[in-house]
């Protein structure tokens, strides 16, 4: 699907044109649904395949 992206912590799929909380991860744009999404993300990102 275009434009959408897979928050890879709940799985939910975020529109990246409406996205909030963006991550960058070793030249990565991650998309993420929510701020607890982020913060959990950004802990430990290789959890995540980053
Ligand atoms: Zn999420």
């Amino acid at each position: 699907m275009y434009g959408m992206f897979k928050d890879p912590v709940c799985k939910m799929m975020v529109d990246e044109k409406s996205a909030e909380h963006v991550s960058k991860v070793g030249g990565r744009t991650v998309y993420l649904c929510s701020a607890e999404c982020k913060k959990e993300f950004e802990k430990n990102p290789k959890k995540y395949g980053y």
